[in-house]
């Protein structure tokens, strides 16, 4: 039966199911009235994001175009609309200059500073659960996002910090770049620990 069928919501699972659909709702309405406020869409509020905590490599329109599960034709128009408002610039990366990246402006990493707190409501209402019920919750939700995760429906991004391919300290001979990863197989500066990777996975989790 459907999660939307009222006659459903007499299930755990189906009460859950639309209350996590209604947390949605409220997510893209935080969104949307902050960006009206903005003159920004939800989507270049997402990508501005995007372009301050995600890992340099992976900004680009294609990185972009993953992190928003949409098109790169679409991406594209979304990062035309920022470039035109001068919030964010294309360069070509110095390694191989056929790969054009995404940097904010510094006008781009103000409007960034104005718009991140946009899930500071949802943040406040888990603040006030009792600390079980919080860990409880994030035990949940967890799960639910690595099943979501592992088939395909989104992509999760998150720092080395947890992560299965991070060896901190592994390099106490170099201190500007001290720890590695195993996945690229590289030294990393202790600033891009803290930025978001797609290669990210949990300590726990194998691939
Ligand atoms: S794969 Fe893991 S350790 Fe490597 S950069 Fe990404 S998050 Fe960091």
């Amino acid at each position: 039966m459907s999660a939307f069928n009222p006659q459903h919501r007499t299930s755990t699972a189906g009460q859950i199911t639309i209350a996590l659909y209604r947390i949605g709702q409220a997510i893209e309405y935080l969104l949307r009235h902050r960006g009206q406020a903005n003159h920004l869409s939800p989507a270049q509020i997402q990508a501005l994001i995007f372009l301050r905590y995600a890992r340099p490599e992976v900004r680009t329109i294609g990185g972009l175009a993953q992190r928003l599960g949409v098109t790169y034709a679409t991406t594209s128009n979304i990062a035309d609309a920022l470039q035109a408002k001068g919030l964010i610039a294309r360069r070509p990366l110095p390694e191989d200059q056929r790969v054009i990246t995404l940097h904010l402006t510094p006008q781009g990493v103000t409007r960034v500073g104005e718009v991140e707190d946009v899930l500071d409501e949802i943040e406040a209402a888990v603040t006030e659960l009792a600390p079980t019920d919080q860990a409880a919750l994030q035990r949940a939700s967890q799960a639910i996002v690595r099943r979501l995760q592992q088939r395909g429906y989104i992509q999760v991004y998150e720092m080395c910090w947890g992560c299965q391919f991070f060896r901190p300290n592994a390099h106490p001979e170099t201190p500007h770049l001290p720890h590695h990863c195993t996945f690229v197989d590289a030294p990393l500066a202790e600033s891009n620990t803290y930025l978001e990777c797609p290669d990210f996975v949990p300590t726990e989790e194998r691939r």
